[in-house]
């Protein structure tokens, strides 16, 4: 079971994006379910001046400056780290938890 999904693993991230594993990974699909709604990304759309920076450094390849015109203003995607790299290259301090 290991050698397979490790396998299959390599195998999708050469081939699609190298942190597949993270889009896939079931830990991580519930740990959204169960924190989603803590600390939530937050963008404040005045300070935003859309030079995409954030989505540069995500290593998840998430692009926080598009949700800055969603109903609540945070970045609504389960496969969010939290890692807090876009809030510290933000040059317009837009985004924050
Ligand atoms: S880095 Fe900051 S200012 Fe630039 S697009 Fe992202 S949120 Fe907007
Ligand atoms: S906190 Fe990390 S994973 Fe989440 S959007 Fe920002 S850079 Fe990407």
């Amino acid at each position: 079971m290991l050698t397979s999904t490790t396998f299959v693993g390599i195998v999708l991230a050469l081939i699609f994006h190298q942190r597949i594993w993270c889009l896939m990974c079931p830990i991580g699909t519930m740990s959204s379910w169960l924190g989603k709604n803590k600390y939530p990304l937050k963008i404040d759309s005045k300070l935003c001046v859309d030079c995409k920076i954030c989505g540069k450094v995500c290593p998840i390849e998430i692009e926080p400056y598009k949700f800055k015109n969603s109903p609540k203003k945070t970045v609504q995607d389960a496969d969010c780290l939290k890692c807090a790299s876009c809030v510290n290259i933000c040059p317009k301090k837009a985004l924050k938890f």
